[in-house]
């Protein structure tokens, strides 16, 4: 998806279980937009390989696919939210996680984002997929540690076994992908992102779309609903209530 747009679009916040394709789907919109993808799972992974006080904490439960908890989430997401980069807007994959980190994030946005340049207020996108498409896609997930590309064994498989097309690193499977792990993961999401989308959804503030489609075909209806939310906003008279 070549055919970039440099603008301000405001804070994207991809919604959806682990192995719903956020990760992807972020990819495409860094590429097409030309903003920064801010993915808290690979922050807190930065963290725990750069051995830092955080990321020792993290690691013990990441690597139990619990949630880590909010104020620690707090301050990463913070700093990064606050870097240059982030002011033509961002794409938000894996965060908020949890209705309090749902509220946390509009406050922050309000004070930081809002008050300095009115900007495009955030779009939510929930990216829905069936649990058995889910267990399919997590364990045969796969990712080269040189280059960080991303496969699957099941739809999406590199040339050769287990290789990286790009560089030939041998493909690993994240810690938490294990099958004993995912289980956790996806229950950690019904009990508390489940509510992440309610609290958008009662704002009016959600959009809802089918990520079980070829990743084609979702990538166009994400960029449907960016287009159309941030076109139908005019920064004139302040924010669009
Ligand atoms: P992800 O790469 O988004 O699947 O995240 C991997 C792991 O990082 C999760 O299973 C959690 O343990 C942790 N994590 C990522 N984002 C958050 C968040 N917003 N709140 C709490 N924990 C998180």
């Amino acid at each position: 998806m070549a055919n970039k747009t440099a603008r301000n679009i405001g804070p994207v916040i991809l919604l959806g279980p682990p192995g719903a394709g956020k990760g992807t789907q972020s990819k495409q919109i860094v590429e097409r937009y030309g903003v920064p993808q801010i993915s808290t799972g690979d922050l807190l992974r930065d963290h725990v390989g750069r051995g830092t006080e955080l990321g020792l904490e993290a690691r013990v439960i990441m690597a139990r696919g619990e949630l880590v908890p909010d104020e620690l989430m707090y301050g990463i997401v913070a700093t990064r939210l606050r870097e240059a980069d982030c002011q033509g807007g961002f794409v938000l994959d894996g965060f908020p996680r949890t209705a309090a980190q749902a509220g946390w994030l509009d406050a922050f946005l309000e004070k930081e984002i809002f008050e300095k340049s009115k900007k495009c207020p955030p779009v939510v996108i929930q990216m829905l997929v069936d649990y058995t498409q889910l267990l399919l896609r997590l364990t045969g997930r796969r990712s080269c540690p040189t280059c960080g590309r991303l496969y699957n064994i099941h739809s999406q498989s590199p040339l050769a076994d287990e290789l990286c097309d790009v560089d030939g690193s041998k493909l690993v499977i994240r810690d938490d992908d294990r099958e004993e792990v995912i289980s956790g993961r996806l229950a950690a999401y019904e009990t508390q992102t489940r509510r992440v989308a309610d609290y958008y959804r009662a704002q009016k503030r959600l959009v809802a779309i089918n990520a079980e489609r070829l990743m084609e075909e979702v990538t166009a209806q994400i960029f449907g609903v960016i287009d159309r939310h941030c076109l139908g906003w005019t920064p004139v008279a302040g924010r669009r209530s």
